[in-house]
């Protein structure tokens, strides 16, 4: 039976950071990847600068696009554009950004087996072996970077569900030329576009990435949603060709924590998608890179690694995550008393929002005090 240090269940973002440091650092370890490589994978595909910033090489030759101004409105009343010198967001198409975190993962000495399905998970002493659809595997670290679904969490003891999943529909779109060069100038986020949430159109070198995504618990009708956005916003009425698809964003942590027998859990599985933009790249690839410090930091100690780590996730992402959440309410919930927030502060609150994008700051802890008090003083001026 093979052996590694370390497999990692999934080839996204999360799954490549983290593969990627343990093999720069020496440690022997393993990707598996239920799908054939490259595969599509439902996303906007829009990934912000402070993920980038992070990666310890170049993506530019996997870039569709890159924006260094973004276009954020709110219904009719607002249009916010905020521009820095750097790209703020850079497009990819996830087959082609995924394939090349994987081949970066490979260059390093880490190994990569994809068409491989993680089945089932069985401890055995202080390792865990691992069913897959090819072969049986061994290991002492069990990373599931396997996404929103996250199988090896469930096979792993995670029994209830205790992130948010908002559901997003994402079509990738072909418009008529004089579309696509009215359209294809800036990405833009569009709130309210649907209820609780919002819509965007992110520019690929050929076609828009157009979709929606709501944060609302009750059931929605997010491709009427869609087709609104379409015709009503971009004011699109000829679409070449559309392809769709759906999926669920988890844009709140698991409260039963993100360590048990021997397995770590990062990106979606964890629930790390930032609950203000749904954007889970960039917080997939940090988390990945945290838990491979905290092996390599631990020895290869489970029990130390986990102490690692949890400290790791308190330092910066859990705490941004949860003012996050409450920024998310503030915004998507409370539509009346943010209009007139906005009316005074809302160019701050995106230039603030483009420097989070950007990894200059994070969200502020005191956000929420800060709100309340600017809004009462808006209501009783
Ligand atoms: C419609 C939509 C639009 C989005 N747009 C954006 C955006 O513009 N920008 C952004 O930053 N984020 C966006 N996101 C979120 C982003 O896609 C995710 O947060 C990110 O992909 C999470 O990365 P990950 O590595 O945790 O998991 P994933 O990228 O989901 O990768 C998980 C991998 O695990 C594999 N896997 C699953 N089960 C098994 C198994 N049993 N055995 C082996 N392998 C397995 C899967 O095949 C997959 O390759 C969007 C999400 C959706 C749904």
């Amino acid at each position: 039976m093979k052996y590694f240090d370390v497999v990692i269940i999934g080839s996204g973002p999360a799954g490549a950071a983290a593969a990627f440091k343990l093999a720069e650092k020496g440690i022997s370890v393993a990707i598996i990847e239920k799908e054939t490589l490259p595969r599509y994978k439902t996303c906007g595909g829009g990934f912000v600068y402070r993920g980038v910033k992070m990666l310890p090489f170049d993506i530019t030759e996997v870039a569709e696009r890159e924006f260094y101004k973004v276009d954020t409105l709110i219904g009719k009343d607002f249009h916010f554009i905020t521009e820095r010198d750097q790209p703020v967001i850079t497009m990819v198409m996830r087959d082609t950004f995924d394939s090349f975190l994987v081949k970066k993962v490979t260059e390093k000495g880490g190994t990569v087996i994809d068409n491989c399905k993680l089945t089932g998970l069985t401890s055995e002493g202080e390792n865990v072996v691992l069913s897959t659809t090819h072969e049986e595997i061994k290991t002492r670290f069990v990373i599931a970077a396997d996404g929103a679904l996250s199988p090896t969490a469930k096979m792993a003891g995670w029994e209830k569900e205790t992130r948010h999943l908002i559901p997003a529909l994402e079509y990738e779109v072909e418009v008529s030329e004089a579309d696509f060069e009215r359209l294809s100038k800036s990405v833009r986020f569009d709130i309210d576009a649907i209820p609780g949430g919002y819509a965007w159109n992110f520019p690929k070198k050929n076609h828009l990435s157009i979709g929606v995504a709501s944060g609302k618990r009750t059931k929605i009708n997010l491709k009427q949603y869609y087709q609104e956005y379409l015709s009503n916003t971009l004011k699109i009425d000829n679409v070449i060709s559309e392809v769709q698809h759906g999926f669920q964003i988890p844009v709140t942590p698991r409260t039963d924590g993100f360590v048990k027998n021997n397995v770590f859990l990062v990106g979606d599985a964890a629930g790390f998608a930032d609950p203000v933009t749904a954007e889970g790249i960039s917080n997939s690839i940090y988390s990945g890179m945290l838990v491979a410090d905290a092996i390599a930091e631990s020895d290869l100690d489970v029990k130390k690694a986990e102490l690692i780590y949890m400290d790791k996730l308190e330092e910066k992402l859990l705490p941004e995550i949860k003012t996050g959440i409450l920024l998310s309410k503030f915004l998507y919930d409370q539509p009346k008393i943010r209009n007139l927030f906005m009316k005074k502060y809302g160019q701050g609150a995106f230039e603030a929002m483009t420097d989070v994008f950007m990894g200059k700051r994070s969200y502020p802890a005191d956000i929420m005090k800060t709100l309340k008090r600017r809004a009462k003083e808006l209501l009783f001026s």
